[in-house]
């Protein structure tokens, strides 16, 4: 199971990072993901056999063992080499500074594989751009955190399909 642990965005901020991506698409080219696609990554993960599953439980629920927080994605960033196009915050809260560095040290004393890069928080908003995108403001709604999600990554007949295998509400919300 290609498996990865993620924020996924409420109605609102889906639509409107939707809305963002088909904009940027006419200037920068590319392909957006699909409106339920969307998402933020906060540990990748990779294959994981099934049996391994319940060891990551408790690193998800001490990681939603936060207070509620919410998120201003008011910046569109460029990977030119990658060729991506994303969404992200200028600031990024603390919370989830924290949320991540759980999820990280947890899965590194459990033996999990683990990204050495920095953690760079972002909802890829295209693939393939060939432009980039331009220095506009970016306005999108708060982005109110309401969980953590485990998803598994399957291949779809045209991208991938996300499927959620279980969910860690964050006890308090906003
Ligand atoms: P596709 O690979 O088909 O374009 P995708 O990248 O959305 O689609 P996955 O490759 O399954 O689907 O990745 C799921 C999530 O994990 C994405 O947010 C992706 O950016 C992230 N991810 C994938 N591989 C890595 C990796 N090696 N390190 C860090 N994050 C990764
Ligand atoms: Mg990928």
């Amino acid at each position: 199971m290609r498996l990865f642990f993620a924020l996924q965005p409420d109605d609102a901020v889906r639509g409107a990072l939707a809305g963002t991506a088909a904009a940027l698409q006419r200037d920068c080219g590319g392909r957006p993901p699909d409106a339920e696609n969307l998402h933020l990554t906060l540990a990748f993960l990779g294959d994981v056999p099934q049996s391994r599953l319940p060891a990551l439980f408790p690193l998800a629920a001490a990681a939603a063992e936060t207070e509620p927080f919410a998120m201003a994605l008011d910046r569109i960033g460029w990977w030119p080499r990658q060729r991506l196009v994303w969404a992200g915050a200028r600031t990024v809260p603390l919370p989830l500074r924290s949320m991540s560095g759980i999820l990280a040290g947890g899965l590194r004393a459990a033996g999990f594989r683990t990204e050495k890069r920095r953690f760079l928080p972002h909802v890829t908003l295209l693939r393939d751009a060939r432009r980039a995108p331009p220095r506009v403001a970016c306005s999108l709604p708060p982005w109110r955190v309401s969980g953590i999600v485990l998803l598994c990554s399957e291949r779809g007949p045209r991208c991938p399909r996300y499927h959620g295998l279980r969910e860690w509400p964050l006890p308090r919300r906003l």
